[in-house]
């Protein structure tokens, strides 16, 4: 089969559109035709090098298709379902996979970056990973889905617990994350600010619901959320830009108030005042991916309407290169996706 892969870690180019071998089907496992990947902030740092990639590596962690063979022990799909694909891998023995806590799992991996990803034609995966697709879903939205719905619906419902009626702060409505975020904000009826770099992504932050919006390169983020809260704060930020941001995402909590991070895009190393932190009660919790109950809990809003996928636009498999360097231009509102039969 044709795939992406690197040999070795570096910038887009290292990524190399060539044959390789098709997957072998286990028993328990089932063949999937890929129609869409969608790229995610993993994949540059998969490719740019971070320790447990093995080399050679085919990256891509969120893919749709439609199963064209299952092994001996899955009796409850057939070739033809179109699927999505949960994006981690776990030993499903240990103690934390038994009590549902897959994301703290000592060989939880992600497709893509400690297992083979989906940035070719033929993927093979456990069953557990299989969800069928409603007819309404393309495979750009399913591809769009599992990684960015389920790290938001874990920061905001699984770690940070928000309520009906708290307010929260969204940062970068653009990206899958924060577009995912917005909309479980207020199916949560939570008060929603997003911040943006511009105005066009601004309003598509509005259509996704926010109910207010912050331009982050014009103002002052932690000013406007004093006007727009009348000083009050939020009761929770959803962090994943990092050092370019920490400190006006802890001057926008209310006291008791909480950021929710999962990621440091423009960096990891912050500063701030600890006597800032006990005085006003702050929590800083980290998020990572997910459970598969919660993968569940959000596909079921996913699949019914309720939550919708957000695409930017599709690259062929092939230009995989330049879908990276597209993804770490921030031009994009939504998901960058990648197609093998374009
Ligand atoms: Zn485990």
């Amino acid at each position: 089969m044709k795939a992406i892969r690197f040999h070795q870690h570096g910038g887009p180019e290292v990524l190399k559109y060539e044959d390789v071998p098709d997957p072998i089907l286990r028993n328990d496992q089932v063949l999937v035709k890929v129609k869409a990947v969608a790229l995610n902030h993993l994949d540059l740092f998969v490719r740019q090098g971070v320790p447990g990639v093995p080399l050679p590596q085919i990256p891509g962690s969120d893919v749709s298709g439609d199963i064209v063979e299952v092994g001996e022990y899955v009796t409850d799909l057939t070739p033809g379902n179109r699927v999505l694909l949960a994006p981690m891998v776990y030993c499903n023995h240990c103690e934390f996979c038994m009590h549902g806590r897959q994301n703290f799992c000592r060989e939880f991996g992600v497709l893509g970056y400690r297992y083979p990803g989906g940035d070719c034609e033929l993927l093979a995966v456990p069953r557990q990973n299989v969800f069928p697709i409603p007819a309404e879903l393309t495979y750009d939205e399913a591809a769009a889905t599992p990684l960015v719905f389920l790290t938001a619906w874990h920061m905001l419902v699984g770690r940070a617990a928000i309520q009906p009626g708290q307010t929260i702060l969204v940062l970068g409505a653009g990206s899958g994350v924060g577009s995912a975020a917005i909309q479980i904000g207020k199916l949560w009826n939570c008060r929603v600010i997003c911040t943006a770099g511009d105005e066009v992504k601004l309003d598509k932050g509005r259509e996704l619901g926010a109910d207010y919006t912050i331009d982050h390169y014009k103002q002052k983020i932690s000013e406007e959320v004093r006007k727009i809260t009348a000083k009050q704060g939020v009761d929770v930020v959803l962090e994943h830009v990092g050092s370019a941001t920490w400190s006006e995402s802890m001057k926008s909590l209310k006291p008791g108030g909480a950021i929710v991070t999962c990621g440091a895009t423009t960096g990891g190393e912050v500063n701030f005042d600890i006597r800032f932190l006990f005085t006003r009660q702050l929590s800083f919790l980290g998020s990572f991916m997910g459970n598969m109950g919660e993968l569940h809990d959000v596909l079921k809003h996913v699949f019914s309407g309720r939550l919708k996928p957000v695409v930017d636009r599709s690259f062929p498999l092939r230009e995989a290169a330049a879908a990276h360097e597209y993804l770490a231009s921030s031009k994009m509102f939504g998901k960058v996706i990648l197609n093998p039969e374009l």
